[in-house]
């Protein structure tokens, strides 16, 4: 949950967006670009159930723009929407990339569960959450601002790093 400190933004109103930096609302077929967005660094949200009228209102509170595979969204007057045209998780990453000139930057990773920020922690810090074998091995350790989760770059850090490179591809 947020608690007004400077550094927890997970929800990331617009008015605390740095300039230029594109904010995202999925629809709820896209649940899986909306977490490979947020490893990418992009605070985007997920919407799971809720009717276009909702999507379309937090689209333009909160200067989101929607990403949807509804057709009919897309050509709802005034939505600033884009149609990913593809069901690959991985090959819709990387058309929204293209089309919006996304650039990686680890240090901007989100939590791909909640789109809270994360913060970089040290071993001690993170000693009574994470298993022992876990804290030996690694020595710098994320932690969302939101949920708490930690995040380390284990044997799933390889495939994260392929699924970012296939995105910035051409
Ligand atoms: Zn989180």
């Amino acid at each position: 949950m947020r608690d007004g400190r400077n550094d927890t933004e997970g929800t990331g109103r617009h008015g605390e967006r740095a300039e230029g930096e594109r904010a995202f609302i999925a629809d709820n077929m896209l649940g899986r670009l909306a977490g490979w967005l947020r490893i990418f660094g992009c605070d985007t949200l997920y919407v799971k159930s809720g009717d276009d009228g909702d999507i379309a209102r937090i689209s333009e509170s909160e200067k989101r723009i929607v990403l949807t595979r509804d057709k009919q969204l897309v050509k709802r007057r005034g939505i600033n929407a884009y149609y990913v045209d593809d069901i690959r998780p991985e090959e819709q990453l990387r058309l929204v990339v293209h089309r919006f000139n996304l650039r990686f930057e680890e240090e901007r990773m989100r939590c791909s569960q909640c789109n809270g920020t994360l913060h970089i922690k040290k071993r001690e810090d993170v000693s009574s959450i994470v298993p022992d074998g876990v804290l030996e091995r690694n020595e710098s350790f994320y932690m969302c601002s939101s949920c708490g989760r930690v995040y380390w770059k284990g044997s799933h850090w390889k495939r994260i790093r392929e699924v970012v490179e296939k995105a910035l591809s051409d």
